[in-house]
Order: C-alpha cells, then sequence, then structure tokens
C-alpha cells in the first residue's frame, strides 16, 4: 500500500490556535496510526500577515503538544516559481489561459451581471482568444491573469470526502477562476494545490473551510495528471455562542500557549483537543498517546461543529470545563514521576525552585508533590495555592485569615502553646501531631476543627487542602513551629 502523507500548513499570521492545534494533530494521530508521514508546511505567502514571530511561536507550541513531524518546515514563499510554472503548464496544456481583461472591464460586466441578476461569473471573453489576439495583446504589453479553463456544458466534479461523503459541484457553477494574478503572483488555491502534489500529499485533511477550494483544486490535479489526494474536511470549532473560534474574537483566550501558561500539561491537552468533534464509539475520553493513535480514524471525526467551551470572567472555571476535568484527570493520575518537570517548571517560573528539591529534597518534593495534587486542576495550582509547601514566603488569603484566625482571637495565645507542644514532639508523625492538637483542644474545651483551620490558614495560607496532619508532616517539624510562632503577628 502507498504511504501515507498528511500535511498541516499553518498560515503563520498570529499564534497556534485550538482549532489549528486540532487540524495538526489530527493529521499526526493519522499518519502516526497508517506509519506514516507528517509534513509541516509554512504558507507565508501572504509577505503582509506572515511573520517571523508567528512562525517560532507556531512551532513552539506544536513541540509543546508533543506533535512531531516527519519533514519540513517547508516554506510556501520558497516555492513560488513553481507554481507559476505550474499555470504556465496548465496553459501549454490548453487547461488553462491567458486573461487580458482589466480590472474596470470586469467590474462593469460584474454590475450589469447584477443588473440583469445573471451569474456573477467571469463571461469566458479570453477562453477563446486566438493565438494571433494573444500575441497582439502581449507585444502591446497588455497585463494578464491566468485562469483556469473549467469544462463547459454538464458535468461536474464528484468526489467523496471522508467525514462529509459525496460532494458534487457542478461545472457551471465553477467559474474559469484566476490561478496568477497579474502581478505574477500565483494564488493560493494553486499554491496549495501545487506544494500538496510536489510533497506527495495522500490525505488533505483540513478544516471545513477549505471545502470551498477543493473542488478547484481537483480540477488543477486533474489538468496536471496528478494523483488526486483524498480529502477529510473537519467540523468547524466555534464557541457555546456557535462563533467561529479566532483570534480577533476570543483572543488569547484560544492560543495553545495560554494553556501552556495555564498550567495545562501538554498531553492532557491533545487529549482534550483530540475529543473536540471526533469520538469512538463507546465514548471513552482519557487516552495514553499510544491508545489514542490506535483509536483514532478519520472515520470518527464529526460532521458536527465542535464546541470549544471559551470562557471570559468565570470566576470557577477559566476555560472550558471539560478541558480542565481532563486536565486533572492526568494531573491527579499519572505517575508523580512524570509531572515532576512541569511543576518544577511552575516552581521556577514563580523563583521559588530550590535545587535541593531534587537533591537531598527529591523524595519529600514527590511526596509533597502527590500530596497536595488532589485537590489541584492545573500545575499552576502548585505555586497559587501550593506555594507554602515550597517555600517560607507564601501570602495569606485575606478570606481564610478573616474565618479561621480573625475570627477566633484566642487562637492569638493558642498558637503559641501549640508552637511549643508540637515543638516538644521528639519524632514527628502524624499520630504524634494528632495527638498534640486534639489534647490541647480538650483541655481548653473547644472543637478541635477551630485549631485545625487556624493552623492550616497559618501553614498554608489556604482554607483547603489535604488532611491537616499530612499537611504538617510534609511541611515538616521546624516549619510548622516557626509559622505557628509567627502567626501571632495576623492579629496585627
Ligand atoms: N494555510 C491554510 C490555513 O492556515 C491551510 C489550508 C489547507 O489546509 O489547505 O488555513
Amino acid at each position: 500500500m502507498e504511504e501515507v502523507r498528511t500535511r498541516f500548513p499553518p498560515s503563520p499570521s498570529g499564534y497556534l490556535h485550538i482549532g489549528g492545534a486540532r487540524t495538526a494533530i489530527f493529521n499526526w494521530l493519522f499518519a502516526q496510526k497508517t506509519g506514516g508521514k507528517l509534513i509541516l508546511r509554512i504558507e507565508d505567502t501572504d509577505a503582509e500577515r506572515s511573520s517571523e514571530e508567528s512562525i517560532q511561536g507556531i512551532i513552539e507550541s506544536l513541540k509543546w503538544l508533543g506533535i512531531t513531524w516527519d519533514e519540513g518546515p517547508y516554506f510556501q514563499s520558497q516555492f513560488i516559481d513553481e507554481h507559476v510554472a505550474a499555470a504556465q503548464k496548465l496553459v501549454e496544456l490548453g487547461h488553462a489561459y491567458k486573461c487580458f481583461c482589466t480590472k474596470d472591464e470586469l467590474e462593469l460586466k460584474r454590475e450589469e451581471a447584477r443588473r440583469t441578476k445573471s451569474a456573477l461569473q467571469y463571461d469566458g471573453t479570453c477562453r477563446n482568444l486566438t493565438p494571433d489576439e494573444i500575441r497582439e495583446k502581449e507585444a502591446a504589453g497588455t497585463p494578464h491573469t491566468i485562469r483556469l479553463k473549467v469544462p463547459r456544458g454538464e458535468g461536474s466534479i464528484l468526489f467523496e470526502d471522508i467525514v462529509y461523503g459525496f460532494i458534487e459541484k457542478k461545472y457551471e457553477d465553477i467559474e474559469d477562476f484566476v490561478v496568477v494574478r497579474s502581478n505574477g503572483r500565483p494564488l493560493y488555491v494553486l499554491s496549495n494545490a501545487v506544494d500538496d502534489m510536489r510533497d506527495r500529499i495522500t490525505h488533505v485533511i483540513r478544516g471545513q473551510d477549505g471545502l470551498a477550494n477543493t473542488p478547484k483544486q481537483i480540477l488543477i490535479y486533474k489538468a496536471l495528471g496528478a494523483p488526486i489526494p483524498k480529502f477529510a474536511h473537519m467540523s468547524l470549532t466555534l464557541d457555546p455562542k456557535k462563533a467561529k473560534i479566532s483570534k480577533r474574537t476570543h483572543g488569547e483566550l484560544v492560543a495553545v500557549h495560554f494553556y501552556r501558561e495555564h498550567g495545562f500539561l501538554p498531553w492532557a491537552f491533545v487529549n482534550y483537543l483530540a475529543l473536540l468533534g471526533w469520538s469512538t464509539p463507546d465514548s471513552r475520553e482519557i487516552f495514553s498517546t499510544e491508545e489514542l493513535i490506535q483509536a483514532f480514524s478519520l472515520e470518527g471525526i464529526s460532521r458536527g461543529n465542535a464546541i470549544f467551551d471559551v470562557r471570559k470572567n468565570d470566576p470557577k472555571f477559566f476555560t472550558d470545563p471539560k478541558a480542565i476535568s481532563v486536565n486533572t484527570h492526568y494531573l491527579r493520575n499519572l505517575p508523580v514521576e512524570e509531572i515532576e518537570p512541569y511543576i518544577r517548571g511552575e516552581l521556577e517560573k514563580a523563583g521559588i525552585w530550590d535545587p535541593e528539591f531534587e537533591g537531598a529534597k527529591h523524595d519529600w518534593f514527590l511526596h509533597t508533590v502527590d500530596l497536595i495534587r488532589s485537590r489541584y486542576h492545573v500545575t499552576s495550582d502548585f505555586v497559587t495555592h501550593g506555594r507554602a509547601y515550597f517555600s517560607d514566603d507564601y501570602p495569606i488569603d485575606p478570606k481564610a485569615l478573616k474565618k479561621n484566625i480573625l475570627k477566633h482571637e484566642e487562637l492569638k495565645a493558642w498558637f503559641p502553646i501549640l508552637a511549643d507542644r508540637l515543638n516538644a514532639i521528639e519524632t514527628f508523625s502524624i499520630e504524634e501531631a494528632e495527638h498534640v492538637i486534639r489534647e490541647l483542644a480538650e483541655e481548653l474545651g473547644i472543637k478541635a476543627g477551630i485549631l485545625i483551620n487556624g493552623i492550616r490558614t497559618a501553614v498554608t495560607g489556604v482554607a483547603k487542602g489535604p488532611g491537616l496532619f499530612d499537611v504538617l508532616i510534609a511541611t515538616g517539624q521546624r516549619r510548622v513551629v516557626e509559622r505557628l510562632r509567627k502567626a501571632v503577628t495576623l492579629f496585627e
């Protein structure tokens, strides 16, 4: 069987967004599954909109996601001569022609068509110029475009899209479209097809918005005698209001780097994106890399649009709750060693990474990460909620302070007593710590909960977390004692 060759051809006019990442992922999965190749091609022919920064950003995001490509990046702009040569070949073969109609002439014809309510198509004026007429116009230096000669009369382009099934486009509904502008620049529809031919692409897996180009591109393939790839068009990614996900409407909220910066694990994000408009018959949601590659099929791509639940100013979820839940799953269930580098990254970013965490304190570090992750959703939670475990410089959440400490003024007197008693423990263990705290509560005739909540807030800065006695052991005797002694200043 022929080797599968897929491609991901982003236009570098901004960051890699969710829709683009999803396209890349589907192409990558299909290539991986079939033992084929993925080609990365940067479609940078629109010099005004393309930027080096965007190219680097896209490549970085792909790398972060773990999407690997086998060839490229190729740059479309380096093949412009080849695109134009293909158009010239089309002219030689009689499948395209030079069109000398000027902009003004075309505009007049369009107006006329609008007035008479007839088809707004190019009328084929230059389709049948004689060689003499062509020579004459060229000799006069009249600029020209190149138009594809679309078959006329009955007939249609018919192809089977892997996702949408049979699609038919009548010849009469396709005008003789321009493939090279009068300034000599090829049109995207041509460049894209010629690049796919050169890269021997067997499967074009792209967004549904590419569907408008497909019949035209099939005509180009046919005219050049090139094998026609298979097409799989994917439904669009929409926000809950049914607007297309885009940089313009959603800003950074739909950028891949946003998720990297907000504590997503790359594989979790890939897993989640794969579920946007693709599913297995049993609606499974969590896949390891190998499992996802095995389970993936183009046939599993749905025709219905995928919804990405962008959230703005939602205090509860900063993004799609399903995306968070997939990430949470991985964060809590992967072997702790696998998430360790990402936690390290967060601590470094926050300036609280201690080299000891991978030296003498390595076991402690892994244990602590494992202990506290059961309440976290994203890796950044380790510094926003978990900072006190890794640094002595941590803030006290004002709400927790009010509720768990300031409301119980007696704690001002009790904290030092607690500190002394915990300090006196010979072997600091869960049992011993618990015993000390419960005993003091009994002596004072108060609920142990008052002490427990107060200690938690003083020692960790927050109101919630794993069982307090686990927390105390993870924090360590010396630091717990220090923090409780210092806690009296919280009342000032
Ligand atoms: N450069 C196009 C885009 O970014 C790709 C179109 C295609 O896949 O053919 O939308």
